[in-house]
């Protein structure tokens, strides 16, 4: 299978198969390369959160800003707590959280938007970014979803909210889960398990195996696609990311191989004002 993220240039991984459903949206990933921030951060540091100088992190937004061609004051950030609240945004909502990370949106690890002109965003080192689109409603999305995010559904309740508040069929879904640690490289323990088989319920799809006594190999990718599908997608709808961020030293920052002193990658969805 071919990878949905398609490298185009140094600082960047687009979501290029999206631009046929809609050829307004552009949807990525940010690589570790192209920036001016210092190790650990190295160089193309996107988090205002992690201690790295506040003025990199700007001047590397910026240049993401000129690269996607869509300026900063259009860009929506959230606080990203590893919860699961979800919040719709508008072209007002522009501007929050893209200079000091004090005035994102509080509480959040979930954006969507119908409106054009708006790039929702999130920072990420090894967590699963999940993003959402249905052209038809011209209606785009995107979630943060570690191992606390994916165990409180973040996924699910994404697409039932599009399905219950907004009206949209689930068959006009799509979804893509984004470039995060593969089971290569993930290990948890039973605390985890328990939550992972809570949300589960009954299922014939387990995303993780026992390596060792209380120690589990988890595919955090495949699990939330689990949750999609018992959430009403439909499998043929969901795409995924072949890269896992620990492996790919080459190209991402990653909180466990880096042990927690690192920079952060930026996903990024919006649609284009025509
Ligand atoms: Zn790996």
């Amino acid at each position: 299978m071919s990878e949905i993220f398609q490298r185009t240039g140094e600082e960047l991984l687009l979501l290029q198969n999206w631009s046929k459903l809609s050829q307004e949206v552009v949807a990525g990933f940010t690589t570790k390369h192209g920036g001016i921030s210092d190790e650990p951060f190295a160089t193309f540091n996107l988090g205002l959160h992690v201690s790295d100088v506040v003025s990199s992190v700007r001047h590397n937004r910026q240049t993401l800003a000129n690269l996607l061609q869509f300026p900063l004051e259009r860009w929506v950030c959230c606080e990203q707590t590893h919860d699961s609240r979800i919040e719709k945004v508008t072209k007002s909502d522009g501007g929050k959280g893209v200079v000091d990370y004090h005035s994102a949106i509080a509480g959040t690890d979930g954006l969507y938007t119908d409106e054009a002109g708006v790039l929702l965003t999130l920072c990420f080192a090894d967590c699963v970014p999940l993003y959402f689109i249905a052209p038809k409603q011209n209606m785009i999305g995107l979630a943060h979803a570690g191992w606390k995010g994916t165990v409180k559904n973040i996924a699910g309740k994404m697409v039932r909210l599009w399905n219950e508040r907004e009206h949209i069929p689930f068959d006009d879904i799509y979804v893509a889960i984004g470039p995060s640690i593969g089971s290569c490289c993930y290990i948890v323990d039973d605390r985890v398990i328990h939550l992972v088989n809570n949300v589960l319920g009954e299922t014939n799809s387990v995303p993780y195996r026992l390596i060792s006594v209380g120690q589990y190999a988890l595919d955090l990718k495949e699990l939330n696609k689990v949750l999609l599908i018992k959430a009403g997608m439909r499998e043929e709808q969901i795409y995924l990311s072949h890269y896992c961020t620990s492996c790919t030293d080459h190209l991402f920052f990653s909180h466990r191989r880096d042990n927690g002193k690192t920079g952060r990658m930026m996903a990024f969805i919006g649609r284009r004002e025509e």
